[in-house]
């Protein structure tokens, strides 16, 4: 069988690469050897992760913060049981939204492990063992990532009591202590899940800050403010050892500055050190596919690798490992598969983290601007003075737009607060637009809305907020 675009892996960037190329009037093969489609985002990821945070934020909300609103509800009863079903619905209904898009664009599709054989050839092999040979004249990488584990340390991940956030987002009952290793995204999002249903939650991390690449200033204020709902931290920690025990797990861990070895006894230890990209069993060494040092695969700036007609993209090449980065790669390259101008700005790829409250931020961090010797001016607004954060009781957060000092261009906006994980897409159309502080400064928002830090931030940079 030939087709114009073979894709392997129906992940984000690997299902919507499929349908825009469709779209665009290709003939278009998808091989995903998992029995649905969607990937680590709509499978193990992004979307079940994103159920449990809402449901156990209705949960710990219902336990904690609603007599001063006047809504008396008394003690609430959990049933994870539910809570659970609750996630595998919202994974099912997404992942069979995935096969209905694939059947409307008239996208083939095969389950099975996909190989690239070289130029122009992929083969395919089922249950039944028998590899199937297809040709295309373009076969896109879209392998996706897999779970890091602790470099140095070798850690027997059962998915039981040692889990990885595959584990941890399918636990059958709420543990008393579960251990994080690692204060990234995906740690903090599933110890919030675990502490709000009544864990005690530790989370241990090498370096001495929480969610490494953000703006110092946000991590700092997310870190209190993760204290202050019980989460503990154990900064500048390196782990040297996670062992199964006759209850549970023992993590052992030592200041990474030098001192005594601590163990501490959990009855869960969640992995979340990172992802690596996967690219096992592709055949990539013999294809003559080429990686970097990370053992991603190397691409141009066109997501082509070294064999002509063989592209790559999503976490399997170099960027944020985020769903709508791999998304933006997968409807760039099918334009250029299509004769058109695909691209992705990489400079304006918005980062969340959906806690509550939720942190979120695009382009550079301060740190960031400082290292690369850029002029910048920087305006803040907390929303303790948002009208609309106090009715909500949600004054927890600021917001910070960092200007350019000359030309007042937006470079970074960061936000934690209520919601900002949507709010930040204002900044992120300014940002694409090449849009500035006094433009943002300048732009009516509606009253009242927590968006309107977001101006009075911007205001911040140029003049003075309003409100404060
Ligand atoms: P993937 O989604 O990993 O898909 C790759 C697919 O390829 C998989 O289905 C795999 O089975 C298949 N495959 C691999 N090898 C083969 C082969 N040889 N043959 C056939 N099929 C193959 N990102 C966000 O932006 N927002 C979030 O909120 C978010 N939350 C996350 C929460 C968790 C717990 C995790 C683990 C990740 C989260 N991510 C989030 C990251 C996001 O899931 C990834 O960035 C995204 O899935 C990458 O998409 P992709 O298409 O590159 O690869």
């Amino acid at each position: 069988m030939s087709y114009d675009v073979i894709i392997i892996g129906s992940g984000p960037g690997g299902y919507v690469c499929a349908i825009k190329a469709a779209q665009l009037g290709l003939k278009v093969a998808v091989i995903e050897k998992r029995a649905t489609f969607g990937g680590t985002c709509l499978n193990i990821g992004c979307i079940p992760s994103k159920a449990l945070l809402h449901a156990s934020e209705v949960y710990a909300h219902a336990n904690h913060g609603m007599e001063s609103l006047g809504v008396e509800i008394g003690k609430p009863k959990l049933n994870l049981e539910k809570m659970m079903a609750h996630k595998d619905a919202t994974v099912k209904s997404n992942v069979e939204g995935v096969a209905f898009l694939f059947k409307k664009n008239k996208i083939d599709s095969f389950i099975g492990h996909g190989k690239v054989l070289g130029e122009g050839k992929v083969s395919v092999t089922g249950d039944d063992g028998k590899p199937q040979e297809l040709e295309a004249k373009n076969i896109v990488i879209a392998t996706g990532s897999d779970v890091a584990g602790i470099p140095g340390v070798k850690v027997d991940i059962d998915e039981k009591v040692i889990v990885s956030s595959t584990g941890a987002i399918a636990l059958d009952k709420v543990p008393e202590h579960i251990v994080v290793v690692g204060g990234g995204v995906i740690g903090l999002e599933m110890g919030s899940v675990w502490g709000r249903l009544g864990a005690k939650v530790t989370v241990v991390e090498y370096l001495d800050k929480i969610l490494g690449g953000m703006d110092g200033e946000v991590s700092k204020q997310f870190q209190r403010i993760l204290a202050k709902q019980g989460m503990e931290f154990k900064l500048g920690a390196k782990v040297t050892g996670v062992e199964k025990a006759e209850k549970g797990a023992k993590v052992s861990l030592e200041p990474v500055k030098g001192g005594d070895t601590e163990i501490i006894d959990a009855d869960i230890v969640l992995i979340a050190t990172g992802r690596k990209p996967f690219t096992e069993g592709l055949g990539l060494e013999d294809a003559g596919v080429v990686l970097d040092e990370r053992g991603r695969v190397r691409t141009d700036h066109h997501y082509q690798t070294n064999v002509p007609g063989v592209y790559a993209i999503g976490d399997v090449i170099v960027g944020p490992m985020l769903a709508h980065k791999a998304e933006d790669e997968g409807v760039a390259l099918a334009e250029i598969m299509a004769g058109q101008a695909g691209h992705v700005n990489y400079d304006v790829i918005p980062g969340v983290v959906y806690t509550q409250p939720e942190v979120a931020s695009v382009g550079k961090t301060e740190e960031e601007l400082k290292t690369e010797g850029v002029k910048y001016k920087s305006g803040k607004f907390p929303f303790s003075a948002n009208g609309r954060a106090r009715a909500m009781e949600t004054p927890d957060g600021f917001v910070k737009v960092l200007a350019d000092a000359e030309t007042d261009r937006v470079l970074g906006v960061h936000i934690i607060g209520f919601g900002a994980g949507d709010m930040i897409h204002e900044a992120a159309v300014l940002m694409e637009f090449g849009g500035s502080s006094e433009d943002l400064g300048r732009t009516c928002h509606a009253h009242p809305t927590m968006s309107e830090a977001v101006k009075e931030a911007a205001l911040a940079t140029f003049f003075k907020p309003i409100h404060i």
